[in-house]
């Protein structure tokens, strides 16, 4: 072994981390370095595409200046919008502060564009968790139902595929915005590539050319060249704190499309009349500018600890959604462990390679809109953040632990060892 690799060994060791469980990694690794290679080139396309996007709206240091009270003529906040806009090939963006987290962008989104009468579709199943109270599927206080908009849903087919026909049947006239989730969320349906949406919203305008087609594009921004928005997408949405932010955003989200529909979202965020003309900046410009600059690369980091874990535990014998060779679409990865004692080992694993928060030993907790004790393990800047590695896993059966995040290759790869680390220490596998 030559010196410098010898000195990380030390480290790891240091670190808790065992001979054994360190060699299994860069077995591991070894496999993957084309996984890894095809990775960085979409990084590398990525980055491109993001720095072009700065120079071409002149991005400069007074950008990055923080403007207060109504925040009229706010140049950081309106080229920012025009960077997002060229990055995502958009006639618009609204990314704002104010957008609190992807649900409130999403909820912007659909009751900015959505009237009483009209009907929302999903064609793809039934959307993220909290949505269901956005839609009122689950019913709510404030929810699109309340106001008189309808809801229909298509259950994609047992292998994952478009279920056309009943597509077909559910587009009615009172169809007017159709909702795609690209990531599979907490589910176990595959998470759907930018080309299947593609066709699915070809398929869609062939019968109904007026619908708006939104995506909700969580946690799949720049893990692929092509975004939703490249393929047809009228409106597509998502979270700062998750891959655009690239880790560096405090707060936010973004709704990028066509100017209109995305007008209609500003009237909403802020007020009729005033839309996308107000909204101080407050100080968060640099974070957004940089981090969005950072995000191809942040991304790519997490999607190699994504491949990674599902190696590592796939050769162990343990169930991986998606599997160890599968190409990858968003940065989740679930694996699963036939019982209680694997999550909450992995959990206190990613917990313990944490930069903040180490100390802390998560422990399985009832949570508020959850069926059964979760336990979550995070040690982020920014609170929440899950495009920092984080875990978490609801203790009922299959017993899955859903991971996601890392803002290096080498802090995922870090945690992953420490989640093998604790779950080799309770007994759970064997080297
Ligand atoms: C994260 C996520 C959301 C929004 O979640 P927030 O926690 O409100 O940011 C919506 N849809 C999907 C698929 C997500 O992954």
């Amino acid at each position: 072994m030559e010196n410098r690799e010898r000195v990380t060994e030390t480290l790891y060791r240091e670190m808790g981390i065992d001979p054994k469980v360190s060699a299994f990694g860069a077995q591991i690794e070894e496999t993957l370095k084309e996984r890894f290679a095809a990775i960085d080139e979409t990084v590398e396309y990525n980055q491109l595409k993001v720095i072009k996007a700065m120079q071409e709206s002149r991005v400069e240091a007074a950008c990055f200046a923080a403007t207060s009270g109504y925040g009229y003529n706010d140049l950081g906040r309106e080229k920012l919008e025009e960077v997002y806009a060229a990055a995502f090939h958009t006639e618009a963006a609204l990314v704002r502060p104010q957008i609190t987290c992807g649900t409130h962008a999403l909820a912007v989104a659909l009751s900015g564009n959505l009237r009483p009468g009209d009907e929302l579709l999903s064609p793809v199943g039934k959307p993220y968790d909290t949505l269901e109270e956005v839609i009122g599927i689950r019913p709510s206080k404030g929810s699109l139902a309340e106001y008189g908009v309808t809801y229909r849903q298509v259950d994609l087919l047992p292998d994952g595929g478009f279920d056309y026909p009943a597509i077909e049947k559910a587009l009615n006239e009172r169809t007017k915005l159709v909702t795609i989730q690209r990531s599979k969320g907490y589910q176990t349906r595959p998470t759907l590539s930018v080309k299947r949406i593609g066709e699915l919203m070809a398929f869609i305008k062939e019968r109904k050319p007026d619908v708006i087609c939104m995506v909700d594009n969580c946690y799949g921004e720049f893990v692929e060249r092509l975004e939703p928005t490249d393929v047809g997408a009228d409106l597509c949405v998502g979270s700062l704190i998750k891959n655009p932010g690239g880790g560096l955003a405090p707060v936010g989200g973004y709704i990028v499309g066509k100017e209109k529909y995305v007008e209609q979202a500003a009237y909403r965020l802020i007020s009729p009349g005033l839309g996308k003309e107000v909204g101080a900046s407050l100080g968060v410009m640099t974070s957004f500018y940089q981090g969005f600059f950072l995000a191809p690369a942040v991304t790519g980091g997490a999607l190699k600890g994504a491949v990674f874990a599902a190696n590592v535990y796939e050769k162990l014998g343990f169930s991986v959604l998606p599997d160890g060779r599968e190409s990858r679409h968003d940065i989740i990865q679930a694996v699963t462990f036939g019982k209680p004692e694997g999550v909450i080992a992995f959990c206190q694993g990613i917990q313990a390679a944490a930069p903040v928060d180490s100390y802390v030993t998560p422990e399985p907790w009832a949570m508020p809109g959850y069926d059964s004790d979760v336990i979550m393990a995070a040690g982020a800047f920014v609170q929440g953040s899950s495009i920092e590695l984080s875990a978490d896993g609801p203790i009922k059966p299959p017993y899955a632990v859903y991971f996601q995040g890392g803002l290096t290759w080498q802090h995922a790869k870090f945690g992953i060892l420490m989640s093998l680390q604790k779950l080799l220490e309770a007994g759970l596998v064997t080297l």
